[in-house]
């Protein structure tokens, strides 16, 4: 179910929206390395009549499959707006789609919930990442060592 709201039902009085959107359906363009939203998106909305807008109030809640930024461990990543809050005007260039006497809020919805996801998942606030301290000072000295070799081959010309 789509998150589709009957405009002429909102004339009387505001509606309860609750349920959950497959995320396919929400973010169908959503590509990222890292982050997967294969969870449905539950949301739990009020939405009012104003004037020439509606007023959506509530909350959104999912789980994003995520792969750790630093050591590349998945894990999952609850997500969750809880206060969301939109006035979508109905008319002019930034009005929600409408459809005959339904306003759909689907894109509304993405927006806050992709604002929602994090530039750089990690899978905890400690994570060390993949590399131990050994491996990186091992390959320190390789580079420094590297010069001297080539110094020696040059030597070896020379001679
Ligand atoms: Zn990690």
């Amino acid at each position: 179910m789509s998150l589709k709201v009957n405009l002429r039902l909102l004339e009387k009085e505001s509606i309860q929206l609750d349920g959950d959107v497959p995320a396919s359906e929400l973010a169908p363009d959503f590509q990222d390395e890292l982050m997967r939203l294969a969870h449905p998106v539950e949301y739990e909305l009020t939405v009012e009549r104003q004037s020439e807008a509606v007023l959506v109030t509530g909350s959104l809640r999912t789980h994003v499959e995520c792969e750790c930024s630093r050591c590349l461990k998945g894990f999952l990543l609850p997500v969750q707006v809880d206060d969301f809050s939109l006035l979508a005007p109905l008319e002019g260039e930034e009005a929600i789609p409408v459809d005959g006497d339904f306003a759909d809020l689907t894109p509304a919805v993405r927006e806050d919930i992709l604002l929602a996801l994090p530039t750089n998942p990690l899978c905890g606030p400690d994570c060390r990442g993949l590399k131990p301290k050994g491996q990186a000072r091992e390959l320190q000295v390789r580079e420094q060592a590297e010069p001297n070799t080539a110094w020696s081959a040059l030597d070896n010309l020379k001679l």
